[in-house]
């Protein structure tokens, strides 16, 4: 093939990185996943022929030798850099409870992961910024929400009171109330959330949402480490402390010239809840909502990829939100986490099967303000210029 379709001219890809978490201490380490020497490949044990393995291809794909630093700086850094330039970007981490997620996003003390490490670069980046006038911080405003989607509803993570006061329509009280049978009346008290909107450009926002202007490194940690105190968490008998909800970090980096947007996204576990044992009305109909917005993530993913003409963004909160930020006007990443071992292989399979369709979603990035054109030398010196012709037949 010649000519690359109409659709991939120009246009840029999401990546998709894989990353294999190591064994933890209760686990016994077999050979089930593996990493090839060149890091583009994992192998996964077939699990209807044993002897043979599947192939995964990435655009990276890391074992449980690499560091959070080495991820940061190999696949992160050079996105959050371009958002002083006015792109924009949305990293998510997919993947199963235990896989990895809230490590690689969040990480800990010790070993910080993309949150933490994009402030810290974000706010030399801020600093060094030198304005036409000379300002310290080149007049660059830095801003952060911070929520989460649970059950098909937005709550704001910085209003704490809001978030706790839905908490009391909560679980078992409530199902164990229902009378009825009827498996298509949910009884159970659906906590409304925050609305989002439409405003006159058509640019999606979440009306409400809090959205703090931060100035140092330390007055963000301070308000997200308080904040992630109210993510949502349920029991399941797969993770006690498994997280069911969709969290969002949105920054919004404004200097005197451009406007670019980050989105840090640790989504709810992908496995199927079904496979849980969950019992109970309440229970079941959290996993449905959950998996709505994963399952329409994959539909909004796949219709970029085929030039589909409908893209069902409206399908899901997440995918509304995120509209502009998937297929518009942004670069983005999706980290692929996988748990090795036999325990999660069909996990890793279901997992691995989303993100190689994922693999060829084609983007194409748009500077929200055009002043200049850093955007498209930034764009080009990520993913390498011009037509991505080679697949295109
Ligand atoms: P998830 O958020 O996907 O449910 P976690 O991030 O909580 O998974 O990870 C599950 C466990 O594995 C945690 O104890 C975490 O500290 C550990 N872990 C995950 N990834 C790594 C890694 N790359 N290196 C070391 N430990 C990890
Ligand atoms: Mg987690």
């Amino acid at each position: 093939m010649v000519y690359a379709h109409p659709h991939h001219q120009g246009q840029q890809k999401i990546k998709v990185l894989c990353r294999v978490r190591p064994f933890l201490a209760h686990e016994t380490p077999d050979g089930s996943v593996q990493v090839e020497e060149d890091q583009k490949v994992l192998r996964a044990t077939n699990l209807r022929d044993p002897e043979k393995d599947i192939r995964y291809t990435f655009d990276a794909c890391y074992g449980d030798e690499v560091s959070q630093e080495t991820v940061y700086n190999n696949d992160v850094k050079p996105l959050i850099e371009n958002v002083f330039n006015g792109l924009d970007t949305t990293i998510f981490c997919y993947g199963v409870t235990g896989a990895g997620k809230t490590h690689t996003i969040q990480g800990n003390e010790n070993e910080p992961g993309i949150i933490p490490r994009a402030f810290k670069q974000i706010f030399q980046l801020a600093h060094n910024n030198v304005s036409p006038t000379g300002d310290g911080d080149g007049g660059c405003e830095i801003k952060v929400s911070y929520y989460e989607i649970y059950k098909e509803a937005v709550f704001d993570l910085f209003k704490p009171d809001l978030t706790t006061a839905h908490t009391a329509t909560d679980p078992s009280a409530t199902a164990s109330a229902s009378a009825t049978t009827s498996t298509t009346t949910s009884t159970v008290v659906q906590p409304s959330g925050l609305p989002i909107r439409e405003d006159v450009n058509r640019k999606i926002f979440i009306a409400g949402l809090s959205e703090k202007v931060v100035t140092t490194y330390d007055q963000f940690i301070s308000l997200y480490t308080t904040a992630c105190k109210y993510r949502r968490t349920g029991s399941t008998k797969l993770n006690s402390h498994s997280s069911r909800s969709h969290a969002i970090l949105t920054v919004q980096v404004t200097t005197t010239t451009t406007q670019g947007k980050v989105h840090l996204i640790d989504l709810a576990g992908s496995e199927d809840n079904r496979k849980t044992d969950n019992k109970g009305r309440h229970r079941m109909a959290e996993s449905s909502a959950i998996n709505r917005s994963l399952f329409v993530l994959g539909q909004v993913v796949e219709a970029l990829n085929s030039g589909a003409h409908r893209i069902p963004y409206r399908d899901s909160k997440m995918t509304r939100i995120l509209q502009d930020s998937l297929g518009g006007r942004c670069v983005g990443m999706m980290i692929v986490n996988v748990a090795p071992g036999k325990a999660f292989l069909q996990d890793t399979h279901n997992t691995l099967n989303f993100a190689t369709k994922s693999r060829d979603v084609v983007n194409k990035p748009v500077v929200n303000e055009i002043v200049d054109q850093r955007w498209s030398v930034a764009a080009e010196r990520l993913y390498g210029g011009g037509v991505r012709g080679g697949g295109g037949g």
